[in-house]
């Protein structure tokens, strides 16, 4: 009889191992297909250090702060992680990333290119000389007011949310990532009322100035710090500062980070308030003068959360876009589809790490995973708190219902393995 019953699993077992092969332990994985970018995009594997289940630090904590470059300069070289020096080589090297001229700090405060070139010309193509790259984004949808601040957060940022929670608008919100380090309560209030979080640098600088390194390094701790501090979400657009790229810098952001540049059609200027240099009521005629003209392009004006005024200017600026008539909505509601993160669709987070095809044979990619073969994303969580250590009332959740990965190997041995003792101790019983 116990003869029987073992004859009955070796049966199972023998039939498991000829239906699934002898590699019983190989991980099966698929690739997210809601990250927006293709799977062979660079952006998918570099941000994969905060993975599902991953308790995050605590927005402001030590163990947060002590993560990210110390302060407002251009991050050092040796911050720099070894996979992002790689994306970037790996985009110059298949020529993604044009080998243009670096242009050096005029006198008349703008970047210069050497040997007199032409900023305006197409292998150059610097928005800081007024030539508009097809593929950055300077318009909105006709009728519609975009609605986006630039170089937070900053202490001015709580009267702005405030202000937009009030009225139920949401903002897109270009930060500063040593504004983020600086300001994580400032942050966290963005976060929690449900504000895009986009790049604008670590340090503000002239982009366009700067080596292939140091634009990989202050767009990348930018994206870093806001991924850590949103429970895995990846920016999925970045704003230069005074709106300073070329065809280097956009490809820089594109290929390897795969963010979109967003820069305006029309500037308030009302960042000259911040050094004298205009007034409340010059900068309010400024936007009075842009929510009473044509409706057509839609307007993105440069607008800043870096003053009260400024942020006053856009507060009593409000009732004149909504009476003018216009729609108002955040950057990205009208320019991304709403999404302003590349991993995210709807509410869910997909895992911050590459899924590999069975079938794909993508070594790289298998490496980074192999670690996390028992970290199912189904079900995990990853919550954002404060550094008071209160959960937020946005935590974000993520889940993988629909997806994408595939059936571990390990698991169906596990459950065939089951199965087959069951049937086998009912024939024991039986028999
Ligand atoms: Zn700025």
């Amino acid at each position: 009889m116990v003869q029987t019953a073992l004859l009955f699993l070796g049966l199972f077992l023998q039939s498991f191992f000829f239906a699934h092969g002898v590699h019983g332990h190989r991980i099966h994985r698929r690739y997210f297909q809601e990250w927006s970018q293709p799977q062979g995009h660079s952006v998918n594997r570099l941000f994969k250090r905060g993975t599902d289940g991953v308790q995050y630090p605590a927005v402001g904590s030590s163990d947060w702060s002590s993560k990210y470059p110390r302060d407002g300069q251009t991050p050092k070289r040796n911050t720099i992680p070894k996979e992002w020096l790689d994306a970037l080589n790996d985009a110059v090297a298949s020529g993604k990333v044009p080998n243009t001229p670096i242009p050096t700090m005029g006198s008349n405060g703008s970047p210069v290119y050497p040997n007199n070139q032409d900023p305006g010309s197409p292998n150059i193509c610097s928005s800081t000389y007024q030539c508009r790259s097809k593929d950055d984004i300077y318009d909105g949808p006709d009728g519609t007011f975009g609605v986006g601040f630039d170089d937070g957060p900053l202490p001015p940022t709580s009267t702005l949310v405030d202000f937009l929670k009030k009225n139920n608008e949401t903002a897109t919100h270009f930060m500063i990532g040593y504004n983020v380090l600086s300001n994580p309560q400032q942050f966290l209030e963005i976060f929690q009322y449900g504000g895009d979080c986009a790049v604008h640098t670590w340090s503000h600088p002239y982009m366009t100035t700067l080596s292939n390194e140091d634009i990989l390094a202050e767009l990348g701790w930018t994206m870093q710090i806001i991924h850590d501090s949103t429970g895995g979400k990846v920016p999925k657009i970045w704003r230069p500062p005074y709106g300073d790229s070329d065809v280097r810098v956009r490809a820089i952001a594109k290929v390897v980070f795969g963010m979109d540049t967003v820069i305006w059609n029309q500037d308030s200027a009302d960042w000259t308030m911040n050094n004298g240099k205009s007034t409340l009521d010059s900068v309010m005629n400024s936007l009075d003068g842009f929510v009473k003209g044509p409706k057509s392009p839609g307007l993105i004006i440069l607008e800043h959360e870096s003053s009260d005024n400024t942020v006053k200017a856009f507060m009593d600026t409000y009732p004149k876009i909504k009476s003018n008539g216009w729609q108002t909505k955040s950057l990205v509601a009208l320019l991304e589809n709403g999404e302003a993160y590349q991993n995210v669709k709807g509410d869910t987070v997909n895992p911050a790490e590459i899924y590999v095809n069975p079938d794909g044979g993508n070594s790289t990619s298998s490496s980074t995973t192999s670690g996390s073969s028992t970290s199912q994303p189904t079900n995990s969580k990853s919550t954002v708190t404060s550094a008071s250590g209160s959960p937020s009332s946005t935590a974000v959740s993520s889940n993988t219902s629909n997806s994408a990965l595939a059936l571990d190997s390990c698991s169906a041995f596990r459950q065939w393995l089951v199965l087959a003792i069951a049937i086998s101790a009912v024939f024991v019983v039986i028999l």
